[in-house]
């Protein structure tokens, strides 16, 4: 690509964390909004049957036709199972709760795990419009999981800044490594950010500072406030960035974008 300032597209991204609640949904909305506002173009895959990230973009459930659900499961094309957001730049594939049947429907599927990668690579043409593809996974290191990190280049870890944060962390590294072993041996991790900080509690200090022992570089330097803005804007239809473009928590998912940025231009360099 001869833009020096995008990753050769597409970048694929799985926002992991099989603990529920802890910011993957929130961090896919509002790093893939700030990607866009940036200039690149994003396109969010809701790979969770509780439609939070389609919901929280403003597809309303009476249009989701063509879903995740399609994609993995019936063969349609990537092309037609995108739909565009408020946001510019920033595009989705929804689900529905007809997701939530698909880990039992594919049990017996030879290619069970590469049905992602399989959708996202054949036509290349259409995964191809994009410079990031961020995957908002399950809170479960289910078989919908595994289809993520099989068709993704890399994982990124929301860690929420709260007592036991780190304990699921091993079960999740563990995934990935398998991963590595049988499907996707260059997959890496993209980073661990830390969710819901909050700088007056002593406990998010303390997560912090475990974090950054035991996992170093892969910490990004970039927190993610607490901030009531970004648990507001989901009921807006719109990322934070759109519903309250100086609040912190838009601020920091600004901050979040620029460092995976320069971070993938090394990467590439
Ligand atoms: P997950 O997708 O991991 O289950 P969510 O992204 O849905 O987690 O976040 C769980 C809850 O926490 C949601 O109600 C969300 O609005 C809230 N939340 C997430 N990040 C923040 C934040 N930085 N500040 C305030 N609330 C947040
Ligand atoms: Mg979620």
């Amino acid at each position: 690509m001869s833009d020096p300032t995008r990753p050769p597209s597409p970048k694929i991204i799985a926002v992991a964390n099989q603990k529920g609640g802890v910011g993957k949904t929130t961090t896919t909305i509002n790093l893939g909004a700030a990607l866009a506002s940036k200039g690149c173009r994003v396109l969010i895959i809701d790979l969770d049957p509780q439609g939070n990230a389609s919901t929280g973009l403003g597809i309303e459930t009476e249009d989701r036709e063509f879903t995740t659900y399609e994609l993995l499961l019936e063969d349609i094309d990537l092309g037609r199972v995108i739909q565009p957001t408020k946001t510019e730049g920033l595009s989705i594939v929804p689900a529905t709760v007809d997701l939530s049947s698909a880990d039992i429907e594919l049990i017996s599927n030879e290619k069970r795990s590469f049905l992602l990668y399989d959708a996202l690579r054949q036509h290349a043409m259409d995964s191809y419009a994009y410079d990031f593809i961020l995957i908002d996974c399950p809170p479960s290191l289910n078989l919908l999981t595994v289809n993520a990190m099989v068709a993704a280049h890399s994982v990124l870890v929301p860690l929420q800044s709260e007592f036991f944060a780190l304990e699921g962390l091993s079960q999740l590294m563990l995934t990935i490594r398998e991963v590595r072993q049988t499907a996707n041996k260059a997959l890496r991790i993209e980073g661990v950010v830390l969710t819901m900080y909050d700088a007056r509690n002593n406990l998010s200090q303390q997560v912090e500072a475990d974090a950054r022992s035991n996992l170093g570089e892969l910490v990004f330097d970039t927190v993610i406030p607490r901030n009531v803005r970004v648990s507001e804007a989901p009921s807006y239809a719109v990322s934070v960035l759109d519903y309250d473009p100086n609040s912190k928590g838009a601020r920091a998912y600004l901050q979040l974008a620029q460092e995976l940025l320069s971070k993938n231009i090394r990467a590439v360099a």
